[in-house]
């Protein structure tokens, strides 16, 4: 870790792209001071404004897009087809907000009979905090600030470091968009510095996405100073296949849940919970195809599984593969670094891993796929609800009533029948037991960082 500033570095060769020192105490004070007077008077600005600052942000995003996909593939790895994608994600996202926002906002009547008038008004709460991963070093980003940001919230990004150039790419975006200097404000400090940040009077709230150790760190600070927080942790989402589904659909979306951005999804499918029928037919399909997966350079449009982003979470990953294997999972494909520059990992399958072993009991953020086969549907449903996460999870059967009644058995955020988990504008997203709180995107997540102040007119 450094302390002076941010190293971006190629992770599919190791080369160092940029650094950027931490910004001073002086600047940082500015950049609050600047970020309030921005939030003021953004939050009077009327609404068509806002709508058409959002219309020339998407058209930004968009004729960017190049630049900012190659930068997002050079700082963390992911292929650039993938990065192409992100960029669409949020340009559309950012239209969904533009077309939705003002609907979901407006002034509400309250259900009250008699004469006075009664209604909700959803009011900005200041600036806020958002401290975000580098997994999706743009959509993250926008998925949090579109909809903060529409309600008349200043956004006060800190980035992961590993990821700085896009951070300030971001902001520059937003300049370029005619929003107002400093409403969107890249935070570029150390963790002792954000914990400052977190108690200044100037900031209203926080949001973070990351793992569930910087989630507690984070939240305690915002709790002590009685600010909200929202968070979105790790997850491990459950996978599960029972025996009438279309086994050669499922195996196809469960390569995609599990391989996507190197397995560095918080979303993405980590246990593969699969009924004994199928268990033995799925998992041949499964290991056949993860054989094929062409790791590489994510700059080929051939690749489809890039590097890590950082060596050290890399290592980490191995550890978790070792530690399950010694606990007596079997190794069916993978297992092991790729030898050469940059910080690639073998598609990895295990089987056999059960309840007590790192790969089921931890999050697993890399391409490593864990089996599990459960003897009924009862005992698949409770093997996915032992974790101590709740983000997402699937569920494929041929029986879709069926998948409705056990979804409401399942202890997560989001449940995709016959699908893989994912984000997308119009439904929330978020988790519950170690995944976190709130829920960000849809009305849900433009209502999260607002004061929803009741008017009693007499
Ligand atoms: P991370 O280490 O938790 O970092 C996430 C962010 O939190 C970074 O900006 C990091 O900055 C910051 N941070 C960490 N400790 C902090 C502290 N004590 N005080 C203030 N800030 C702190 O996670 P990551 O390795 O970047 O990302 C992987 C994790 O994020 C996984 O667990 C994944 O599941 C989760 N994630 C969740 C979602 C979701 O939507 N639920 C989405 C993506 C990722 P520093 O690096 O400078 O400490």
């Amino acid at each position: 870790l450094n302390t002076t500033g941010a190293v971006s570095r190629n992770p599919a060769t190791g080369a160092l792209i940029a650094d950027y020192p931490f910004q001073t105490p002086g600047q940082v004070d500015r950049l609050l001071a600047d970020n309030a007077a921005a939030q003021r008077l953004w939050r009077a600005t009327p609404v068509g404004e806002r709508i058409a600052a959002y219309r020339r942000l998407a058209a930004a995003l968009r004729e960017n897009a190049e630049s900012l996909a190659a930068l997002m593939t050079a700082e963390m790895g992911k292929t650039l087809a993938a990065a192409r994608a992100e960029v669409e994600k949020c340009a559309s996202s950012i239209e969904w907000v533009a077309d939705n926002g003002p609907g979901v906002l407006a002034d509400e009547p309250a259900p009250i009979d008699g004469d006075d008038q009664i209604y909700i008004s959803y009011l900005p709460l200041g600036s806020i905090l958002a401290v975000m991963p580098w997994n999706f070093p743009l959509w993250q980003v926008i998925r949090a600030a579109g909809p903060i940001m529409f309600s008349g919230n200043g956004f006060v990004l800190k980035h992961a470091p590993n990821v700085m150039g896009s951070a300030y790419a971001l902001q520059q975006i937003f300049e370029t968009a005619g929003f107002p200097k400093g409403l969107f404000a890249n935070l570029n400090a150390g963790n002792e510095v954000v914990a400052q940040v977190i108690e200044d009077p100037r900031i209203a709230a926080v949001t973070l996405t990351g793992s569930a150790r910087a989630g507690s760190a984070v939240a305690a600070i915002a709790g002590k100073a009685l600010k909200k927080s929202l968070l979105e942790l790790g997850g491990a989402d459950a996978f599960i296949v029972l025996a009438d589904a279309d086994i050669d659909a499922a195996v196809k979306t469960a390569i995609h849940a599990r391989f996507q951005n190197a397995g560095q999804v918080c979303l993405a499918a980590k246990r593969f919970i699969l009924e004994r029928p199928i268990a033995e037919a799925f998992t041949r399909k499964f290991v056949q195809a993860a054989r094929q997966i062409k790791v590489g350079d994510p700059t080929d449009p051939a690749t489809v599984v890039g590097p890590m982003a950082r060596a050290d979470l890399r290592d980490e990953l191995h550890h978790q593969v070792e530690r399950t294997l010694q606990a007596g999972a079997t190794l069916l494909l993978g297992g092991r670094k790729i030898d050469g520059p940059g910080y690639f990992y073998a598609p990895t399958v295990l089987t056999g891993v059960t309840p007590g072993m790192a790969a089921f009991d931890e999050e697993t953020f890399g391409p490593v796929a864990a089996i599990t086969v459960a003897d009924s549907v009862e005992q698949a449903i409770a093997l996915a609800n032992t974790s101590e996460y709740g983000l997402g999870g699937a569920l494929w059967t041929g029986d879709t009533a069926r998948a409705q009644r056990l979804a409401r058995r399942l202890e997560t955020g989001g449940v995709f029948v016959n699908g893989f988990s994912l984000t997308d504008p119009r439904i929330p997203t978020g988790g519950v037991k170690k995944s976190g709180y709130g829920r960000e995107l849809s009305h849900f997540g433009l209502r999260e960082f607002t004061n929803a102040q009741a008017v009693w007119v007499k």
